[in-house]
């Protein structure tokens, strides 16, 4: 079972590497065509960064694969790094490159939404502290 999964995430490494390979080239196309010409500057720049952002992506994939292809070498593959318990087959299917199972996930993605969810409390929080600072009327 392993080395059919073997044989999908060596094959999406070297889509995406060639994907990669595509999007380095066109970039630099467009780089070329557009030197010299400053009204189209903030528009390159953004869409540089987008281009950045993408195959930031792209690279976290690629790191995955990598990992799941590590993991099947030393024999862990399809067990969630969580629990430790095997992740499901149908799952594996869509995601090759899974670490955790669908309850582990979700469970993280609750998580993180949690975090994110405070995070932005406190930032509210700061703003209004700062504003009863400033008026100074009271201690606590
Ligand atoms: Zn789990």
């Amino acid at each position: 079972m392993t080395e059919s999964i073997k044989k999908v995430l060596l094959k999406k490494k070297a889509e995406l590497l060639k994907d990669l390979n595509k999007d380095l080239k066109s970039e630099k196309n467009d780089f070329d065509s557009e030197i010299g010409d400053f009204y189209d500057n903030a528009d390159t720049e953004r869409g540089r960064q987008l281009f950045h952002l993408l195959s930031g992506r792209e690279q976290d994939k690629l790191n995955a694969i990598d990992d799941a292809l590590q993991r099947i070498e030393d024999g862990t593959y399809g067990v969630c790094e969580e629990c430790g318990k095997k992740i499901h087959k149908e799952r594996l299917k869509i995601m090759p490159f899974a670490k955790f199972c669908v309850a582990c996930q979700s469970e993280m993605e609750k998580h993180a939404a949690k975090v994110k969810e405070s995070m932005e409390e406190e930032f509210t929080y700061k703003d209004i502290s700062i504003g009863e600072v400033e008026e100074g009327d009271e201690n606590v």
